[in-house]
């Protein structure tokens, strides 16, 4: 650097060397902008060098895609004398765009402004995670459509575009007919394949216009703008009808597969999303009802239904009041102790004619007649009082979590009653949590931020519910000081087989992690999904896979006798010892392979399937896949772009037949597969070429 223009030269050599170590980005210009000094961290993220920076104009940097009105604003702050504090994105020298926090300062000499001093922190990790948690809270994983909070807020803004016109919308609430029994028979993997294929059909049967999402499970709905009941839109729904006929008679499963519709038309059936997706509902019920395979419109609210609403509100109240409400409790344990560190309570409805009801059968009802606030009181109360005995009665200390209601939480009691209750019960802060969600929170965010601050500064401990599911805001969740994220169960369910759930979960731990939460996993059922949770850092877990909710006297046997989650299978493995994965679906193929590589002084482990191959990739640590290209389920080279995505360090290796080589080169110039073997193969050649492999990777360690 020019020696007599370098404005650092006049400061001491300590503000220099301190500049120098900073891992933010700095930066000093004059007053037209021309770059005098620049230090190593922004070297590094924008990709230039010194003599390339020194001299330039700072717009070298712009992306081009911040506006115009930023830019000007800057400049008016700063030149007014003023501090300028906002994010830009930028570009780097090769062309890559990342985001900044930049602090710009206008530095003096005497009275007069002569530099302007950047400080900037690097953004792009989270915008990166934003974005997609922006994708994820939006847009269903498995089908790509419009997830349900995403659908109703394009309801609302479709009411909004008709209100006041002649036009009309109708809604369509379909549902697959016993899909619960075909998922069971055919499997998991087979149903995910199904709602895909049904969620195809619905796509490329939709008018432009039309909004079609996957509202849950095996439930998907639909908005036709402007179609009246008549001919015209009697047609477009038989279209869907046909369309998915159509579909499942190319799927051989016409006699197994049928579905029910529900359709409510605005302004008739309701006057607001929420009515009239109840509209819809209740028409797709009577559907059901009918014997399924069928569509029907709202009738407009049936008397009897109306009654049989009454009727359960009275029965509701009356179980509040006579002690009819049970609590079960769900374990918590942790990854790194294993024990039980927690536990969820469940209400459920011990109803004397119809037995157990579950809470997703009267808790919506509770909420909407207020009856949720006696409700979440005794659940409250109950929780705290079974802590307390449990302590009283020598067991371990631990957590117990509930589950707020919107309403609950927006009392501007419910501090003092947190409060009374501690004192009342005489249970410590820490050992009570409450379950909020994203949407709880967001309905009035600066009221809902204070609720949380002071429930805090009690030490109660707060998590955010159903992670994933709701708004995920990051900027949002940063503001908010909250202990923990529970990531919510449809991304753990698929979490070993679907790379983009798993990216989401890990996202979503490290984001936890980096804002000083802990992450906790619900929903986990098997030892894979746990393991996988483990590997990647989760704290803790909660799922079917360790208890399932359980009544308060066998939850406190738990903590009595102890129960710890069980060692996983890959931490009392040899680790030392490398590891191949055999993967054909004929048995024949896999008995030959392993008596090649017997002797190698590999651990060989063999999956008949893909499914079972994912399975054994989370619970083991593997080095090298061997899989064949051809198999039923899932192809080798779509198995391997899995395993690519979800552990990239394995090393990937296709067993083929030479009509597939198309498809095989294709993956590996996509970084899919790393080598290919043909069939039949040389015993003597494969042995040699596998022992390259496990070489090279003894000289770099797999990470
Ligand atoms: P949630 O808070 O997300 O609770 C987790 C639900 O997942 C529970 O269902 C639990 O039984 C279930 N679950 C746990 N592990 C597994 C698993 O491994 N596999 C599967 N498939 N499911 C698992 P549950 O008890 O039916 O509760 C449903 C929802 O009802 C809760 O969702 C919560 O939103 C609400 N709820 C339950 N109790 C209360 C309460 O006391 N007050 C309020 N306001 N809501 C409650
Ligand atoms: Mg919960
Ligand atoms: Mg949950």
């Amino acid at each position: 650097m020019n020696k007599t223009n370098d404005p650092l030269n006049d400061s001491s050599d300590l503000f220099r060397q301190a500049l120098e170590a900073s891992d933010h980005a700095a930066l000093i210009a004059n007053l037209d902008g021309i770059i005098e000094y620049a230090n190593p961290a922004l070297l590094h993220i924008s990709g230039y060098a010194l003599d390339e920076l020194l001299g330039a104009h700072c717009r070298i940097f712009q992306s081009g895609l911040t506006t115009h009105s930023v830019y000007q604003a800057l400049w008016s702050t700063l030149q007014g004398g003023g501090v300028w504090d906002g994010d830009l994105l930028n570009r780097r020298k090769n062309g890559e765009l990342f985001w900044q926090h930049l602090h710009i300062t206008p530095l003096k000499s005497g009275k007069k402004i002569s530099h302007f001093f950047s400080s900037a922190t690097d953004l792009s990790e989270q915008h990166a995670i934003q974005q997609r948690v922006d994708w994820l809270s939006s847009f269903d994983t498995l089908t790509g459509l419009p997830n349900r909070p995403h659908f109703i807020s394009r309801l609302k803004a479709s009411i909004q575009e008709v209100i006041g016109t002649h036009q009309s919308l109708s809604l369509i609430h379909l549902d697959i007919d016993n899909f619960g029994a075909l998922n069971e028979k055919h499997g998991e993997q087979e149903g995910d394949r199904i709602l895909k294929q049904v969620g195809e059909a619905l796509r490329d049967s939709i008018r432009q216009g039309d909004i079609l999402a996957r509202l849950s499970g095996d439930e998907f709905g639909l908005i036709l703008r402007d179609s009246q009941i008549d001919e015209q839109h009697l047609e477009t729904v038989q279209g869907f009808a046909s369309a998915i006929s159509e579909l499942l008679s190319a799927e051989r499963m016409q006699a197994e597969l049928t579905f029910s519709m529900g359709i409510a038309v605005f302004p008739g059936d309701g006057s607001d999303a929420d009515s009239l997706m109840y509209s819809a509902a209740i028409a797709k019920q009577a559907a059901v009802a009918e014997g399924g395979n069928r569509f029907m419109f709202y009738q407009g609210g049936p008397e009897n239904s109306k009654s049989a609403r009454l009727d359960l509100i009275n029965q509701l109240r009356h179980a509040i009041n006579h002690g009819e409400l049970v609590l079960h409790y769900q374990p918590q344990v942790s990854l790194v102790s294993r024990e039980i560190v927690g536990f969820e309570a469940l209400v459920r409805w011990n109803h004397p004619e119809r037995g157990l009801v579950q809470p997703v059968q009267f808790i919506p009802l509770a909420e909407e007649t207020g009856l949720i606030i006696p409700l979440s009181e005794w659940v409250l109360e109950t929780a705290c009082k079974q802590m307390r005995d449990w302590r009283n009665a020598g067991l371990p200390a631990v957590r117990v979590a509930v589950n707020m209601s919107a309403r609950h939480f927006h009392m501007k009691t419910l501090p003092e009653q947190i409060a009374a209750l501690l004192a009342r019960t005489g249970l410590d802060a820490w050992q009570l949590e409450l379950e909020l969600t994203e949407s709880m929170m967001m309905r009035d965010a600066a009221v809902a931020i204070g609720i949380v601050d002071q429930i805090k500064s009690m030490g109660v401990q707060l998590t955010l519910d159903d992670f994933g599911t709701g708004y995920s805001s990051l900027a949002y969740l940063s503001r908010l000081s909250i202990h923990a994220l529970k990531i919510d169960q449809s991304f753990v369910r698929d979490i070993t087989s679907n790379p983009v759930n798993a990216s989401i979960v890990l996202a979503t731990i490290a984001m936890s992690h980096k804002l000083g939460m802990r992450a906790i996993a619900e929903g986990v059922e098997t030892e894979a999904q746990r393991t996988f949770l483990q590997r990647h850092g989760c704290d803790e877990i909660q799922g079917y896979g360790f208890s399932r909710p359980v009544p308060a006297e066998q939850a406190g046997q738990m903590l009595r006798d102890g129960r710890k989650l069980e060692p996983t299978l890959s931490s009392t493995g040899d680790h030392s010892q490398p590891t191949l994965l055999l993967v054909d679906d004929e048995p024949n193929i896999i008995n030959a392979l392993r008596r090649i590589f017997h002797h190698e002084g590999y651990r060989i482990v063999c999956a008949n399937s893909a499914a079972v191959a994912l399975e054994l990739m989370a619970l083991n640590r593997i080095d090298v896949i061997l899989s064949d290209q051809r198999m039923p389920e899932m192809t080798g080279v779509e198995l391997l772009s899995r395993i690519k995505e979800l552990y990239p360090s394995t090393i990937r290796i296709v067993l083929s037949g030479y009509s597939d080589i198309n498809d095989i080169t294709d993956a590996i110039n996509k970084g899919a597969i790393y080598k290919y073997f043909t069939k039949p193969w040389d015993d003597e050649i494969l042995c040699e070429e596998m022992r390259k492999i496990f070489r090279d990777l003894r000289e770099e360690p797999v990470v």
